[in-house]
């Protein structure tokens, strides 16, 4: 599906089945000499033919079209090795994606000790790096990427486009602003009728706090409307910060009161609200009980360094208890 957005801007609509999210939004931007594409979909049948129909019935010239990543995430950077010439990503996800090619077992490994010692049993940890996004549907080839950092400008097809660097839902998350035409591409750093995954990163110390830092750092710009990379597009971009803000304080305020006694993230997660339709926290799958963790775990590093929370380490596991 494709929906013309403004001249020279359209959003594909590119489906990922059987995922919450439902489709990632490719939007492209460019007239006559250029062009440039955001964001790809995974590297998977469905969205390959997506994404080729809806270009190749906008007439664009492959040997004009270069594609810019918002972050290391499958369902953004799978296609870009195979789409377009240039592709622009920030330099600090390169040097990741390089690593984690290099030895993806190493990676995923440090990945999964984490989760272990965070109370996940090992059995389902194990399910889930085999039914993991990441794994299935990033394209193992390697990309010569063309590195941005942020303030870094993209003069394409007619647009000027300035790169902000929005560390948080991935370690170096980029945005794409249009001063010119108050437009905010703004990848999985603000959605709207969805609230973005926090997770634990082994980049970043305090991915919740790097969020809400990313969150400010934008929250001031100039911008009729907001393009995100899933689900809907949005005109108001400081009420939809301000909801994001109020979430995360609600959920911060859950994990402090799980705090009964000295507990794991993954005995924590079942006492927090989440987006998801169970009853029983043992029926949920074992993909959301990832996710869920994984945010338990940011929210937590969240309020330890913030000095309310304090962990220890018994017998391998990591458990948290309240400062006192
Ligand atoms: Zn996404």
């Amino acid at each position: 599906m494709i929906e013309k957005i403004a001249d020279g801007i359209y959003r594909i609509e590119i489906p990922l089945p059987r995922n919450p999210l439902k489709y990632t939004n490719s939007y492209l931007i460019g007239r006559f000499d250029g062009f440039l594409l955001v964001d790809t979909g995974m590297n998977r049948k469905e969205c390959r033919e997506a994404l080729y129909t809806a270009l190749r019935s906008l007439q664009i010239d492959f040997s004009k079209l270069s594609v810019f990543i918002t972050h290391l995430h499958a369902d953004h950077i799978g296609l870009a090795g195979e789409v377009g010439g240039e592709v622009f990503f920030s330099k600090t996800e390169s040097e990741i994606v390089r690593k984690m090619l290099d030895d993806p077992s190493g990676y995923w490994e440090t990945i999964l000790e984490t989760y272990i010692a965070n109370g996940f049993p090992e059995r389902e940890a194990k399910k889930m790096l085999r039914l993991h996004p990441g794994i299935r549907y990033t394209s193992m080839e390697k990309i010569e990427f063309s590195e941005v950092v942020d303030g870094d400008e993209i003069d394409v097809g007619g647009y000027l486009l300035k790169c902000i660097e929005t560390p948080g839902h991935s370690p170096a998350h980029m945005c794409l602003y249009d001063e010119e035409g108050k437009l905010f591409f703004s990848g999985d750093h603000v959605l709207i009728d969805i609230t973005p995954n926090i997770t634990w990163w082994p980049f970043l110390d305090n991915s919740l706090g790097s969020y809400l830092e990313s969150l400010e750092k934008v929250y001031n710009l100039d911008v009729n409307l907001v393009l995100p990379g899933h689900r809907r597009l949005w005109y108001d971009l400081r009420k939809r910060i301000d909801e994001i803000r109020r979430h995360h304080r609600a959920r911060l305020v859950e994990t402090l009161a799980a705090l009964d006694r000295p507990k794991t993230a993954w005995e924590i997660a079942p006492s927090i609200t989440w987006d998801l339709v169970y009853t029983d926290w043992e029926e949920v799958h074992v993909v959301q009980k990832w996710f869920a963790v994984g945010e338990t775990i940011a929210h937590l590093e969240y309020l330890q360094k913030e000095g309310l929370v304090e962990r220890d380490v018994e017998n391998g596991l990591v458990k948290y208890f309240k400062s006192c």
